[in-house]
C-alpha cells in the first residue's frame, strides 16, 4: 500500500570535531555558537520541503573516544536511519579516513540500511588556508560508493546546510516512494 511513515531518520556520522554538531544546530536553529560540548542528542523537527510537510528526527552522534576506527557505526544506528550524513572536515585528513571507513562499513552492512541515501560532507570550507583534502578527493569517495557530496561551512554558509539537509530528505523521501 502507499500507506507511508512519516517520519525521516537522519543519521551524522564522522570523526570527533568536524562539525556534527555545528551543522545539525545550525540546520535547525540557523545559528552558529561556536562550542557544543560533546553531546549526544536527537533532535525532532518538521519542515515544509516543495510544499509538502515531512516531519524527522536528527541523531547527532558522538565518535567513540575508545575506537580507532569505523567500527563504531553500529547495527543499531544503521538499524534506526533511513539516511546518514558522513562529516569529515577539509582540514582534517584522518577525519576522511574515518569517512572511507564509515561508508564502506554502511554500504557492506546486510541489515538496516545499507542502500540507504548517503551524503558525505567536507566541512570547515571557510579554513580554505587549512585545507587537508581537496574538493575532487571528496567528490571521487562520494562517487564510488554512491553518495552525494557537498562542502559546507556551518560557521559561515547556512544556505548550504539547507542544502545537505534537504536533499537528504529528498532522497529518503523519493527512495519511499520507489518502494
Ligand atoms: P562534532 O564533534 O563533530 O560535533 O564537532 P562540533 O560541532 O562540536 O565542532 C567542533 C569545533 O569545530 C567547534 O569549535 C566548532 O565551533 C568548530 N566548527 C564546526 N563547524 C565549523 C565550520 O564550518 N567552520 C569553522 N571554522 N569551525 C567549525
Ligand atoms: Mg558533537
Amino acid at each position: 500500500s502507499n500507506q507511508q511513515k512519516t517520519e525521516a531518520n537522519i543519521l551524522l556520522l564522522g570523526a570527533e570535531n568536524v562539525g556534527k554538531s555545528a551543522l545539525t544546530v545550525r540546520f535547525l536553529t540557523r545559528r552558529f555558537i561556536g562550542e557544543y560540548g560533546d553531546i549526544e542528542s536527537i533532535y525532532s523537527h518538521s519542515d515544509k520541503i516543495d510544499g509538502r510537510e515531512i516531519s524527522f528526527n536528527i541523531w547527532d552522534s558522538l565518535y567513540p573516544q575508545d575506537s580507532e576506527t569505523a567500527e563504531s557505526v553500529t547495527e543499531k544506528q544503521l538499524h534506526w536511519s533511513d539516511g546518514v550524513i558522513l562529516v569529515y572536515s577539509i582540514c582534517d585528513r584522518s577525519s576522511f579516513e574515518v569517512v572511507r571507513q564509515q561508508v564502506q562499513l554502511i554500504r557492506q552492512s546486510k541489515k538496516g540500511s545499507g542502500g540507504a541515501p548517503i551524503i558525505i560532507v567536507g566541512n570547515k570550507r571557510d579554513l580554505q588556508h587549512q585545507r587537508a583534502v581537496s574538493g575532487e578527493e571528496g567528490r571521487l569517495l562520494a562517487m564510488s560508493t554512491d553518495c552525494s557530496f557537498f562542502e559546507t561551512s556551518a560557521a559561515e554558509n547556512y544556505h548550504g546546510v539547507l542544502l545537505v539537509f534537504h536533499e537528504l530528505l529528498e532522497l529518503i523521501r523519493d527512495a519511499r516512494a520507489l518502494k
